[in-house]
Parts: C-alpha cells; sequence; structure tokens
C-alpha cells in the first residue's frame, strides 16, 4: 500500500510568535497570498537546524580552523507549509534526547552530539507560531537517530519512509542494532511505507509522498549510507529542492573534481550500509548538480555552510547550538 489517507483535511492556525529566536516572518502578508497560487509557485521552506554536533578536529571535519578546534555538524530539517498542515522532513533530535543524551548511544556522545529543548523541531516551529498537531506528515531521508529523534514529538504524524528502510530499522539485523535503537518508535509511529516506482524526476526514481494535493513532496531512493536512504524532493517558491540526507556530507562532494574534509570522508566509509551503492549515487547526485544545478539546489543534512545558504535565501535564522 504506498499511501494512507488519514481522513480529512485541516488547515494550520497559526499563532502569534513568543519571542522567536527567528528572524521575524511576515505571516499577514502570506496570510493574504491564495493558496492556490502559493501552491502554483511552491511551497514554503524553513530551513531548521535540530541539533548541532562539535566534536574536535575542526580543519578534519569542516576543513578550515585548527586541528584541536571544535568542529561544527548540524541536522538540516526542512519544515514545509502547505494548503494541508505542515510537512517536515526529517526531525533531528527530539525532546527526549534532550532530556537524557545517554539514550542516544555511545557514537553521538563521542561526536559531542548536543541536543537542546531549544532547537528540537517541535520548540523551534512553536517559536514560529505553530503547534505539533500542525505536523501532518513526517517524511524521512531514513532513521538513523540523528534524523529521527523528533517523532515521538509529533505521534499524530504519518512518517513516511522507504519500505526498505523500516524494515532495517524495526527489525535490525544484528550488526544494525546498535545503528538503530528503538527509543524513537515506541509510542507507534503512524507508519506509511513507500517503495519506488512513480514518475522519473530528472532520471532518478521517485515515490510520491502526497498523492492527493497539489503540493510535490518525493521521495528519491539514494541508496547506501543506509539500507532504505532517500532523498526529498520538494517544489519550493523558487525551484526543487533535494534534501539529500546523508548521502553526502560536504557542500565539496558535489563539486567536480570532489573533495571532502579527511574525518568526514572516513566518516561515510564506515558507516555505509552499501558503499557501491553509495558511492554510485553520490556521482549521480554531482551529475544532477552540473547539468541541472540552475532547476535543483541540492543540500544534505549535515552541512553547516549548506544550511547557512538556505537560510539566508529563505530569509529566516534557526535557532542555533
Ligand atoms: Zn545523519
Amino acid at each position: 500500500m504506498p499511501f494512507r489517507h488519514s481522513g480529512a483535511s485541516r488547515t494550520i492556525t497559526r499563532r502569534p510568535a513568543a519571542r522567536s529566536p527567528f528572524v521575524a516572518l511576515n505571516p499577514t502578508r502570506s496570510e493574504r497570498t491564495p493558496t492556490a497560487t502559493r501552491l502554483r509557485r511552491g511551497m514554503r521552506v524553513h530551513h531548521l537546524n535540530c541539533g548541532s554536533s562539535c566534536p574536535r578536529g575542526r580543519r578534519l571535519i569542516n576543513g578550515d580552523g585548527g586541528l584541536l578546534e571544535r568542529g561544527h555538524s548540524v541536522c538540516h530539517c526542512l519544515a514545509i507549509e502547505t494548503g494541508d498542515g505542515l510537512v517536515l522532513v526529517d526531525t533531528g533530535f527530539g525532546l527526549d534526547d534532550a532530556r537524557d543524551r545517554g539514550r542516544l548511544g555511545v557514537a553521538f556522545a563521542a561526536m559531542n552530539a548536543k541536543p537542546k529543548a531549544e532547537t528540537t523541531a517541535l520548540r523551534q516551529l512553536e517559536a514560529l507560531g505553530f503547534a505539533a498537531g500542525d505536523v501532518r506528515r513526517i517524511v524521512a531521508t531514513h532513521l538513523d537517530p540523528d534524523h529521527s529523534g523528533g517523532l515521538p514529538d509529533f505521534p499524530d504524524a504519518e512518517v513516511h519512509v522507504l519500505s526498505t528502510e523500516l524494515d532495517a530499522a524495526l527489525d535490525p539485523a544484528l550488526k544494525d542494532k546498535l545503528r538503530y535503537p528503538d527509543v524513537h518508535w515506541k509510542h507507534g509511529p503512524r507508519w506509511v511505507r513507500h517503495d519506488p516506482g512513480g514518475d522519473e524526476w530528472f532520471g532518478f526514481e521517485s515515490a510520491r509522498v502526497l498523492p492527493g494535493l497539489d503540493a510535490e513532496v518525493l521521495l528519491i531512493p539514494l541508496i547506501g549510507h543506509s539500507r532504505g536512504h532517500s532523498g526529498v524532493a520538494v517544489r519550493a517558491a523558487d525551484g526543487w529542492l533535494l534534501h539529500c540526507g546523508d548521502a553526502y556530507f560536504n557542500h565539496g562532494e558535489l563539486e567536480s573534481p570532489p573533495s571532502c574534509p579527511p574525518a568526514l570522508r572516513l566518516f561515510q566509509t564506515l558507516l555505509a550500509a552499501d558503499g557501491k551503492a553509495r558511492r554510485s549515487n553520490q556521482e549521480r547526485l554531482r551529475e544532477l548538480a552540473s547539468r541541472h544545478g540552475d532547476e535543483v539546489t541540492l543540500l544534505c543534512s549535515h552541512d553547516p555552510h549548506e544550511l547557512e545558504r538556505e537560510q539566508a535565501r529563505a530569509g529566516t535564522a534557526s535557532a542555533t547550538g
């Protein structure tokens, strides 16, 4: 079953933002804009950092600074306004992770991951004037803990994910048991499985997440980092965005010839569920960026440079930390 519809549509209720850490948006203007026009022009997208990690070795991680300086990695998530509620692309860390960092395991402790309540998607959306119930759908690039931590904060949302990723996470092979601790889905999320087979998207397979709406959000399988890893394509107001999740880690990897700080290169190699597929999909992304860079903006989960670029372009600033 590629899509499970869940009842009547409802609109987002905007509430006044209380002491928002964001640059003020202009809800009055956007509310005056007819929904159909906004959808025809594309959807409004917020770029959020839902969790930073600051391990030592900045030069090896970010490609600048000193060896002993702390590096910086972000969890770049998207919040998309549609005519039928918000769609969240990945959730970063959640409130429970901020309360108890130990639940994320030793790998994230070694990464000096810093989940904080104020940088969760929930708290950032509340600061923008939304409520948890406004998030009707979450689309997960994959289910590693730094991408799925906020699932319990939105218990009523559908969670859209590739079938292969869901199977890998819910019934992990022995070697994947540490990768997929079950703390983020103990509450029983409303999973919606997807299998590719939809329209071709710039030469990639796709699965449409919202088939009943004008809003265009597509899962684009990019297998390799994990067994069911995918990108998420979103038709935004000024063109397509492709959230590539962990298909690459540094913007230099999209250039020809590609470059990547050594610690990130090693990290990706060690974590890959299928190294050959990962390298091949990264090559396809380079080709996409080179041939269609004027139509598609690519971004990944953990590159602070890309997050800053997209926040500047969208005119918003996420909470830092
Ligand atoms: Zn990640």
